[in-house]
């Protein structure tokens, strides 16, 4: 059978009577569209950051569009984020009309580089968004005193990162909002698709309240301003409700996994990854390094072993995004190592006869016998 680097069934055999259960509530409780079980998932999970408010929405793309236009980012305004990261974080902001400026990531931790973020800001900038790629938090401090002084907010995509801490803080605890994805390979994964966005302001929150129920406010039928069928559907609700209070077992389950693989790998060409003083990484994907990228996956393939790329090519190159004016040569970082990552497979319930499998392949085709 061929190795893959992410797979739900084993969970899913551990978990299936909870979630089946959970299933069963929403049918049973006669309320389809939001109603309790996405009203509780919204409280707990606001509860688990410590943060006054959370909505419910269909995925982590809708989470980042909600999110930019209720903290009042619109057409031609400039947001500064990475190109390092799911084509999901930059096609949110193009798609409200906003601009991305891109900032090179660091070679180390593959982060933004938040010592280059002053130089991008200009008087159109109206939102920082850092993203908390593969699960460990950007230098929110000094980021977070750059947008002070520039009098805007920090978005954080938390996508990647759901129970990543710094300095002992919750990652989407540090701006003004964040957005999260349930997406199913996610940290804290759906069944299906779902996102969610936490804030800190009430009036961000009934603006994201607004604009995911059609732009409707206290009086249905009634639209203020347009917004989109964008409700967090109840069934993926009451899971997420379930798997929240397994959030820091997943956490940890993907910990000892890294942990195994820096302690099998460590001696190899491969460059493995690195955590960052005061980080906790959740390790949403697994991402080693080395020059000879493709031959490793090509030899790879003849044992069986199919490996992902997180991700092969920059946003700011892709065709769908010329219109940005970026090209090869702008983001020498994120270019280059675009050409070297591949990611190992990484769940919370990854069995070890297959992170074995793995190690073992991956020594021989790197000659660490
Ligand atoms: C997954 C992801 C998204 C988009 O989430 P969806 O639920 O797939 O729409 C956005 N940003 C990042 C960094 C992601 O990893």
């Amino acid at each position: 059978m061929t190795t893959r680097v992410w797979d739900y069934l084993p969970e899913y055999a551990e978990e299936s009577e909870d979630i089946l259960d959970a299933v069963r509530t929403v049918f049973e409780s006669g309320q389809l569209i939001l109603g309790p079980s996405v009203a509780g998932f919204e409280e707990e999970f606001a509860a688990y950051h410590g943060m006054p408010h959370c909505v419910g929405v269909d995925n982590g793309t809708n989470a980042i569009v909600l999110g930019l236009r209720a903290l009042g980012v619109g057409p031609g305004d400039e947001v500064v984020t990475v190109s390092n990261t799911a084509a999901p974080t930059v096609i949110a902001i193009d798609q409200i009309g906003a601009v991305p400026r891109f900032v090179d990531v660091r070679e180390d931790d593959y982060l933004m580089d938040v010592g280059a973020v002053r130089d991008a800001i200009t008087e159109r900038t109206k939102c920082l968004l850092p993203v908390h790629l593969y699960g460990q938090c950007v230098d929110m401090a000094p980021l977070r005193a750059v947008a002070d002084e520039a009098g805007i907010p920090v978005f954080e995509d938390c996508a990647q990162a759901h129970g990543a801490r710094q300095d002992g803080r919750l990652a989407g605890t540090f701006g003004d909002a964040a957005a999260f994805s349930f997406y199913p390979t996610k940290v804290l994964g759906a069944y299906g698709d779902g996102g969610a966005t936490i804030s800190a302001r009430p009036e961000t929150d009934a603006a994201l309240r607004r604009l995911r129920f059609y732009g409707m406010e206290d009086v249905y039928y009634v639209v203020e301003t347009p917004g989109y069928n964008a409700r967090l559907d109840a069934v993926q609700a009451e899971i997420l409700r379930r798997k929240l209070t397994r959030l820091d077992s997943y956490t940890e389950g993907r910990r000892a996994v890294a942990a195994r693989y820096a302690e099998a790998l460590g001696d190899t060409e491969l460059v493995l990854p690195t955590v960052n003083p005061g980080n906790e990484h959740v390790h949403y994907v697994y991402v080693v390094r080395h020059p000879e990228r493709d031959r490793i996956l090509t030899a790879l393939k003849a044992h069986d072993i199919a490996l992902n790329i997180s991700y092969p090519w920059p946003v700011h190159t892709m065709k769908g995004f010329a219109h940005l004016g970026y090209g090869a040569g702008d983001l020498p970082v994120t270019e280059k190592l675009a050409g070297e990552i591949f990611s190992l497979p990484m769940y919370p319930s990854l069995p070890t006869s297959v992170q074995d499998r793995v190690i073992a392949a991956l020594r021989e085709v790197l000659g660490a016998g």
